[in-house]
């Protein structure tokens, strides 16, 4: 049976509903004085909506693109408004048929103690398996592993005896990637940053190689020393200089899952790849992707990732911090790598 995080013990029910607003836009990387956190009411479901107390937060990458007054696949969190987020929660109160007090939800809420929800395709009623910590459907059995699953196998299809490669591997999607690359038959070279994280990799993960993005020997060295026969896949988390880099070692008909692109994320501006050329040298297919626009594909995904891990084949990390007052401070880590799986918050 998987180690309980303190996930699973039963949600208190605070009398007020902490609550972390944007207090202003970033600048570069993020820093604390851009939330603010408040204390109000605990709010009362409205018709059609259900009141959960949440009991996981997840931290993402992509909450940063939201901070900015720019256009994205997702409206701008206006100044002072809720820092969205994933959540899961129980429910403390329903406006909706068929959804009840005790129900565990998952959902796009926002980092506070409740939110009010309206079920949706991405806000549905989670049955968890009594013997699974809440927290692996937020990683491996959640949007985490959905999306790496949907890179390696919709964008990025990989096939056995390929060499795949994988950037911010030791991070939430990467450590699923590189898995599932394995598990795929695939030759899987990883890129973190820090021997320690590369250790992981290679001893933990079973990474063909790990090269360490801190260490000084230029990343085209060490491609050449990882990965002699060319990469086939590049499933990409970062962008900016390791992108360009790796399209100069892609081979003919090699893939690129654009997952993210963590790198620019806090650039005033974006880094300027140079070797798109290699897209037409290479016949290159470079994608980029959300992992709900792949409906279809996710009953296929959720059922191989629910396999994996119960077989033990697929190994789910997850950190949880307790306490809304540390979500900022846990966000903040995701740009420093000082984290290895997926970072939750309970709050
Ligand atoms: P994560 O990998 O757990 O954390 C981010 C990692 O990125 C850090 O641990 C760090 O790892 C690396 N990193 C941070 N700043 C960097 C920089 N300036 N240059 C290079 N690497 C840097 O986060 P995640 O949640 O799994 O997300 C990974 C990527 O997937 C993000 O780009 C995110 O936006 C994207 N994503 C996309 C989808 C989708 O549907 N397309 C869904 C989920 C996530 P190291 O220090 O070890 O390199």
């Amino acid at each position: 049976m998987p180690a309980q995080t303190p996930a699973d013990t039963p949600a208190d029910t605070p009398a007020r509903n902490r609550r972390i607003l944007l207090a202003r836009r970033p600048c570069g990387v993020p820093v604390p004085d851009d939330f603010r956190q408040v204390e109000e009411a605990v709010p009362t479901a409205g018709d059609g909506e259900i009141l959960v107390r949440n009991r996981l937060l997840s931290v993402d990458p992509a909450i940063r693109g939201w901070l900015d007054d720019k256009e994205s696949y997702f409206p701008p969190i206006q100044l002072g408004a809720l820092i969205n987020a994933i959540v899961i929660g129980t429910v403390v109160e329903s406006r909706v048929p068929g959804y009840a007090p005790g129900d565990i939800v998952t959902g796009f809420g926002g980092w506070e103690d409740y939110s009010r929800l309206t079920p949706s395709p991405i806000v549905s009623k989670l049955d968890p398996a009594p013997d699974v910590p809440l927290s692996r459907y937020l990683s491996a059995l959640g949007p985490t592993g959905l999306t790496a699953h949907v890179g390696l196998h919709v964008i990025a299809p990989v096939r056995a005896g390929e060499t795949v490669v994988v950037s911010a591997a030791a991070g939430a999607v990467g450590s699923i990637a590189v898995q599932i690359g394995r598990l795929r038959g695939c030759r899987v070279v990883g890129i973190a940053g820090g021997a320690d994280k590369c250790r992981w990799l290679v001893e933990t993960l079973g990474v063909g190689a790990a090269i360490d993005r801190h260490d000084p020997t230029p990343l085209d060295d060490a491609l050449k020393a990882h990965c002699p026969a060319g990469i086939d896949v590049y499933f990409d988390n970062v962008g900016g200089a390791t992108l360009d880099t790796i399209l100069g070692h892609m081979n003919i008909g090699g893939r690129i899952a654009t997952c993210g692109m963590i790198a620019d994320y806090n650039a005033a501006e974006p880094y300027g790849v140079k070797n798109l050329w290699q897209l037409v040298v290479k016949r290159l297919n470079m994608r980029g992707f959300l992992t709900y626009d792949h409906e279809d594909a996710l009953p296929a995904a959720r059922r191989d990732l629910g396999q994996w891990v119960a077989q033990g084949a697929l190994i789910s990390t997850e950190e949880v911090v307790d306490g809304l007052d540390n979500t900022v401070a846990t966000f903040l880590r995701l740009f420093t790598g000082s984290h290895s799986g997926k970072l939750l918050v309970r709050p």
